[in-house]
């Protein structure tokens, strides 16, 4: 089969012609029909992240149809449309055990440590499959498996209730979605602060009340906008120590801060005024569980959580393609999410 590896890192990904993957008893083998092209690619291509073996086909937001099952599979069947639960977990060490698996001690996330959706085929564990209903389409589906799923855990992790506020800073793919999760969770008031208008416009469409934060200071006009009392959820989105600050200024009495946004930078805060006097809570979000995909699956299906606009490029199996794609998430030149198709 054809597949679109890493060879070197800081180098351009190949086409290389590599055997279709054996699938075990309990595995799957999947015809990949959709895989998406994530910033974390890009970081992975250009050598910043230590992979599991090299050559390595890349890709982890992976939808498709089942070619082929293990003799032990039940759940699923050839021909059915599935997408694929990135992290592969042992499901016997502590973490697994008590249903934490993203920080199995033997986890392996497909298109990091091991062969990825940039190729014809992939074979995975029968269990990280999920189904995915005719009404989702396979690029939806791809997407879903990484922003979307990422947002849902922030959102569970900050255990937002019927009727409280939620400000999330930064609304690109994974704000965006958060928004729409937000609002299905019961939150009465959602507040989306930004910089880039067309963001801040998308994200009043879908019901939240906009702030540039290039023209007002965001926690002002947020504490303006609760009447002094700040939000009970904020989760930062972008990664910067200052938003970060901002997510955990916003909060009111028992408010807690979620921090999904990479950064490696300290974060300084006044313990009293930020937490201590509010008992306010700094939570981080890692990653997901495959526990709530069906769950996020489910909201797709019934139109709660709409990401048709998130793609925005469709483009084949194709390495000078890509690695351009890959390029243009490197130099920040724009935002789009372009997703590779492979029809028959
Ligand atoms: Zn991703
Ligand atoms: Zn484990």
């Amino acid at each position: 089969m054809e597949a679109i590896r890493m060879v070197e890192p800081g180098k351009p990904l190949e086409l290389q012609h590599i055997p279709i993957p054996p699938a075990s008893d309990e595995g799957v083998l999947v015809r990949v029909r959709a895989a998406g092209i994530c910033h974390s690619d890009a970081h992975y291509r250009a050598g910043r992240s230590s992979m599991g073996m090299l050559p390595i086909t890349l890709g982890h937001e992976i939808a498709g149809e089942v070619e082929w099952v293990g003799s032990k599979v039940t759940t699923v069947k050839a021909g059915d449309r599935v997408c694929l639960h990135y992290n592969i977990s042992c499901r016997d060490c502590y973490h697994c055990g008590t249903g934490n698996e993203q920080f199995c001690t033997t986890v392996k996330m497909i298109g990091h440590h091991i062969d990825g959706g940039y190729a014809e085929y992939i074979a995975v564990p029968a269990r990280n499959a999920i189904s995915l209903p005719e009404e989702i389409s396979f690029e939806e589906g791809a997407t879903l498996m990484c922003a979307s799923a990422t947002a849902l855990h922030a959102l569970r992790k900050g255990r937002v209730k019927e009727g409280e506020t939620v400000a999330i800073f930064g609304v690109g793919g994974l704000g965006m979605s958060a928004i729409q999760l937000a609002k299905a969770l019961g939150a009465v008031e959602i507040y989306a602060v930004d910089i880039k208008l067309d963001k801040l416009e998308l994200a009043s469409e879908y019901g939240a009340i906009p702030i540039n934060a290039s023209r007002v200071d965001a926690v002002e006009e947020i504490r303006k906008l609760t009447k002094g009392k700040g939000v009970n959820v904020a989760l930062e989105m972008i990664g910067l120590p200052k938003t970060m600050k901002q997510t955990i200024e916003s909060l009111g009495v028992l408010g807690r801060a979620v921090i999904v946004g990479l950064s490696q930078t300290p974060l300084e805060i006044h313990p009293y005024q930020t937490l201590i006097g509010y008992e306010a809570e700094i939570i981080g979000s890692n990653d997901h569980l495959l526990q709530e995909l069906p769950l996020l699956i489910d909201m797709a299906r019934q139109k709660i959580l709409d990401t048709s606009h998130v793609v925005s490029q469709r483009i084949p199996l194709d390495a000078e393609k890509i690695n351009q794609r890959l390029d243009d998430l490197e130099n920040y030149t724009d935002d789009v999410r372009a997703v590779i198709v492979q029809q028959d």
